[in-house]
């Protein structure tokens, strides 16, 4: 990992506050970063303060004037060397990925090849921000609708997707012609850090101005100023629902745009037409992959009492031969959790579930031991649980999956629409039927909804996000690129009279 660091520069000083070619160490809050792999300290960075994160600012306005006009598919061009220098540095960040934040190897890869992915996606973007063409009511007009880029938009993430959620927004926002500034997580700083230095040499090899892409490194006290600063175009935030709903608040206050993607309560429905061979391998990698901290994992099972026995015995089993351990090595299909306070909330968790009624069927354990010396190991666990159960429909960041059972159809969708949270959603049948009215307006209330296939891991040529809870936001794919421009609508006279709309007569 030594190697990794140096070759991202990320042996002491690093700079937590960056505009480009200007770096500073900030003069705000040190946070010290220990690898939930093995409990080693990373390093410790100093993040910035509030007049930092107003240098930062400044920067970003001035280099906002130039990169808004360079032409599109000229900014597209950008992107497309940031992906190339994305595929040259994939194993090492994916492997900074995995020791920094704990997912395993192939994870870690994987999140660095969803961000080479969303740049290809925005390339071919950069040349298709479309507007409409309208017939006018009026004689000799025309009208139209065309985008603009909106300035800054201001990136805050989440530990559990430390690098692909700033790329999926900024390589559309780039695109859009905006300018970013980063607030990662204070848990990941060194990944963001190591994508500061990929995006930074990109930037200076064009001789591109300082500023389009700018870091941060800070707490919350950065993110409500990033919330609250009236230069901030759009707030792009990726949390849990209690940070997005203090988000939500400040930028309304301003009468700002936000996209809140946050927290998921994510349920799969295994209906009596449903092929178990086929559900088994979906249910336990969206349960206990990435250590159930994705924000689609899968948490709730509703099952049909008729398969309930079997797939449950299944899914015991199933747990039972899971190596929990070094997410580096990947013979282990479980790494730790983020931190101790994380096994705090799930030890928390399993309690209240079995003070509510619940039944632990598998699990229930942290694990102890020369393997697990950071202390954030846990055993993957699995609780029967009913619906009148409040834990229910609270999301914990951890391996915890919460299995129920259903007798008729209905009541299975009103149990998976029965929680706060609307992002993910699957269900396994053969019978089109089901899976039709899963699909339609009676059905998931979810921003995301799947037929045999789990809840996790959506590809980027989607749009991504959530209903209620969730926060309503849409990233990536589609037509998410819209909320990273503004609409304007435009009528021209080329005729040689003058008309009113709706044939209004003004005559003096
Ligand atoms: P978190 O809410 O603790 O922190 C997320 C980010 O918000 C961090 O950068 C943090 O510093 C910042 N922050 C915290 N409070 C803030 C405030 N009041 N104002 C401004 N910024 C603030 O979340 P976490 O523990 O890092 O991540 C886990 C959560 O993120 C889960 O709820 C998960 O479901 C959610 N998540 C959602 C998505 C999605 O796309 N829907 C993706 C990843 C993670």
């Amino acid at each position: 990992m030594k190697s990794i660091l140096k070759k991202f520069n990320l042996e002491t000083p690093y700079y937590s506050v960056s505009t480009g070619e200007t770096c500073w160490e900030g003069n705000g809050d040190t946070f010290k970063i220990n690898s939930p792999v093995d409990g080693l300290e990373i390093g410790h960075v100093q993040g910035g303060t509030i007049s930092d994160f107003d240098n930062v600012m400044n920067q970003s306005k001035e280099a906002f004037k130039i990169w808004r006009t360079i032409p599109a598919p000229q900014r597209g061009e950008i992107v497309r060397q940031f992906g190339e220098a994305l595929r040259q540095n994939k194993e090492d960040l994916g492997a900074l990925v995995s020791y920094e934040m704990g997912k395993s190897l192939q994870e870690g890869y994987g999140e660095v090849q969803e961000m080479i992915d969303i740049c290809d996606f925005a390339v071919g973007l950069s040349r298709q921000l479309y507007g409409l063409q309208m017939h006018s009511e009026r004689p000799g007009h025309r009208m139209m609708e065309q985008w603009h880029p909106l300035g800054v938009v201001g990136i805050i993430s989440a530990f559990n997707f430390p690098v692909a959620v700033w790329a999926w927004n900024t390589a559309l926002a780039w695109i859009c012609g905006n300018v970013c500034v980063w607030k990662p997580s204070e848990k990941t700083p060194f990944t963001a850090l190591a994508c500061q230095q990929i995006i930074k040499k990109v930037l200076l090899d064009n001789d591109l101005p300082e500023g389009i892409s700018n870091l941060i490194i800070g707490g919350r006290d950065i993110g409500q100023e990033m919330a609250s600063h009236p230069d901030i175009a759009l707030v792009s935030a990726t949390g849990s629902t209690r940070m997005g709903k203090s988000v939500a608040e400040t930028v309304a206050r301003r009468l700002g745009k936000s996209i809140l993607e946050l927290g998921g309560n994510n349920a799969i429905i295994v209906t009596e037409n449903a092929d178990l061979k086929h559900a088994i391998p979906s249910i336990v990698f969206g349960a206990v992959g990435t250590a159930g901290q994705r924000c689609t994992s899968t948490r709730r099972l509703i099952i049909h009492k008729s398969q309930y026995d079997n797939l449950v015995n299944q899914l015991v089993k199933a747990y039972e031969q899971l190596h929990i351990g070094n997410p580096l090595d990947e013979s282990n299909h479980v790494g730790p959790l983020i931190d101790t306070q994380a096994v705090e909330e799930y030890k928390n968790t399993i309690q209240k579930a079995i003070e509510q009624g619940g039944k632990v069927l598998a699990g229930n354990k942290v694990l102890a031991g020369e393997q697990y010396l950071s202390g954030c190991y846990v055993k993957p666990t699995i609780i029967e649980a009913n619906v009148n159960m409040t834990i229910v429909k609270h999301e914990t960041f951890a391996p915890i999956l919460y299995v129920m059972t259903y007798t008729n159809f209905t009541e299975a969708i009103k149990i998976q629409n029965s929680v706060p949270q609307g992002l993910s959603s699957s269900i396994f049948t053969l019978n089109i039927r089901e899976s039709e009215e899963f699909l339609s307006y009676s059905g998931s209330d979810c921003g995301i909804a799947n037929v045999n296939i789990g809840t996790s891991g959506a590809e980027i040529g989607g749009a991504f996000g959530g209903e209620k809870e969730t926060g309503g936001g849409r990233e990536s794919g589609s037509d998410a690129w819209k909320a990273y421009m503004r609409r304007q609508t435009c009528t021209v006279n080329y005729g040689k009279e003058a008309h009113l709309a709706q044939g209004i007569v003004f005559n003096f």
